[in-house]
């Protein structure tokens, strides 16, 4: 890389001065010269001058006044400045210093401390610059992660210390009412305890726990983000909080639940139920829990459709989803339509009388709509066939053998006279 040299502009009014200094710095450094303030201002200002080696005594505006004025300047302040003086009275130094003067040379002075000076000053002058740039470079940085990533600091405790303008931006908040409150301000009901539980376990121990998380916005609306969150440490090496930091996927979340969702009921469908199913049986044998699937059939519901009308029948099928949705107490049970005029429901239990109560319960719950189906064999509204299969962790099978249960169940509630539950033994 080709070096240029720096540029030094010498201001002396008297000739002999000039070309003693030029001497000394020529081989180094690109010269300017004035021979009074005026001149010497009016090339400061054009630019391109690294350092000036200013004559204190001069005719109409002397150095100190020069001094001033390029200091005063916004485009010449930075340009070090370093005063030439026979005078060697302190009072002199001081006046000039207190200008903004960066070193003084007393005449007579010997070259190798003119050099030596002006090489000193133009070095921390190019480090000073160095330095600028790199400080802009990083106040630009920061703004752009500020505005950009949704990022949040919490002490150990979770009290929110750091958030980032997107944080903002996302949750509804403004800084001033993030700052200092618990981070729980911005968790959402719908998120289970058991996430939470499993992120403090992962964080207190040190890992780094990274998840997708639903979160409240101030206006009772919510985001989705897929956080990273790790602890920080002070330069003891102590941990001293936690930092997360977040990217918006609320529409991939959007997409992705209408993928899952039934478009007529609004509750899960075939689709989610395949992929729900299987996680749900491995979970209970990890825990220990009697995992139930409740297969449900609407009873005549073709009669239903022939007599009401496909309007009708369409109402009573998102009736009969709302109440199973309604019936659902717990963030692990789940409904599904899972096709037609059939549904599903997996939930936990502690025991077989308790999970049979449970889907008796929600037997109930659908004869107590009332929706009059004169036609039906069974009663004059609309009652549902029910197999149910429970399973605890050590006799859990494959998905499809419990459905096939299920469905064989099913079938022998609607042989032996309907709007009934049969279980396994
Ligand atoms: P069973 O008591 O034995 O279950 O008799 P069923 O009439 O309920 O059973 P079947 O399988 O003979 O008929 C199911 C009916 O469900 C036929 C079909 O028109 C109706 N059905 C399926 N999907 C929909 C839907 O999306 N909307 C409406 N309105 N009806 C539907
Ligand atoms: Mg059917
Ligand atoms: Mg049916």
């Amino acid at each position: 890389m080709k070096h240029e040299k720096e540029t030094i502009l010498i201001v002396d009014d008297i000739h002999t001065n000039i070309i003693m200094l030029s001497e000394i710095l020529k081989e180094q450094y690109d010269l300017k010269v004035a021979k009074n303030g005026l001149k010497a201002i009016e090339i400061a200002k054009k630019g391109g001058v690294d350092l000036i080696l200013l004559d204190v005594v001069m005719p109409d505006i002397d150095g100190h006044e020069v001094c001033k004025i390029l200091k005063d300047d916004e485009e010449t302040t930075e340009i070090p400045i370093i005063f030439v003086t026979a005078n060697n009275e302190s009072s002199d130094e001081e006046k000039g210093f207190s200008l903004g003067a960066v070193d003084y040379i007393t005449k007579p002075y010997k070259p190798s401390a003119v050099l030596s000076r002006v090489k000193t000053h133009i070095l921390l002058k190019v480090k000073n610059r160095l330095l600028d740039d790199q400080n802009r470079d990083l106040k630009r940085y920061v703004s752009l992660v500020d505005k950009n990533i949704i990022t949040s600091t919490t002490n150990l405790d979770g009290s929110i210390i750091y958030v980032s303008e997107a944080f903002c931006n996302i949750s509804g908040y403004t800084k001033d009412e993030l700052l200092g409150e618990n981070h729980r301000i911005v968790r959402h009901p719908d998120m289970p305890k058991e996430l939470y539980d499993n992120l403090w376990q992962n964080i207190l121990n040190d890992n780094t726990w990274e998840g997708e998380i639903k979160n409240l916005k101030k206006d009772g609306g919510f985001y989705w983000v897929k956080a990273s969150i790790s602890p920080i440490y002070d330069k003891n090496g102590k941990k001293s909080g936690y930092t997360a930091i977040r990217q918006d996927i609320t529409d991939k979340k959007l997409i992705e639940e209408i993928s899952i969702t039934d478009g007529l009921t609004n509750i899960y469908n075939r689709r989610h139920f395949n992929d729900v199913f299987p996680k749900v049986i491995n979970s209970a044998k990890r825990n220990n829990e009697l995992v139930c699937f409740l297969l449900m059939d609407i009873d005549h519901f073709k009669q239903y459709n022939d007599n009401y009308g496909h309007q009708k029948g369409d109402d009573v099928l998102i009736a009969f989803a709302r109440t199973l949705r309604e019936s659902i107490n717990r963030a692990d049970d789940y409904a599904f339509r899972l096709g037609g005029e059939e549904f599903g429901l997996i939930y936990k239990s502690k025991d077989k009388q308790k999970a049979l109560e449970y889907a008796n319960r929600i037997r109930e719950n659908i004869k107590k709509l009332n929706i009059p189906h004169e036609h039906s064999s069974v009663a004059n509204h609309i009652t549902a066939s029910m197999g149910l299969v429970c399973r605890n962790e050590n006799e859990i099978q494959d998905m499809d053998i419990i459905y096939k249960e299920a469905d064989d169940l099913l079938y022998k509630s609607k042989e032996s006279g309907r709007d009934r539950i049969s279980a396994n033994e």
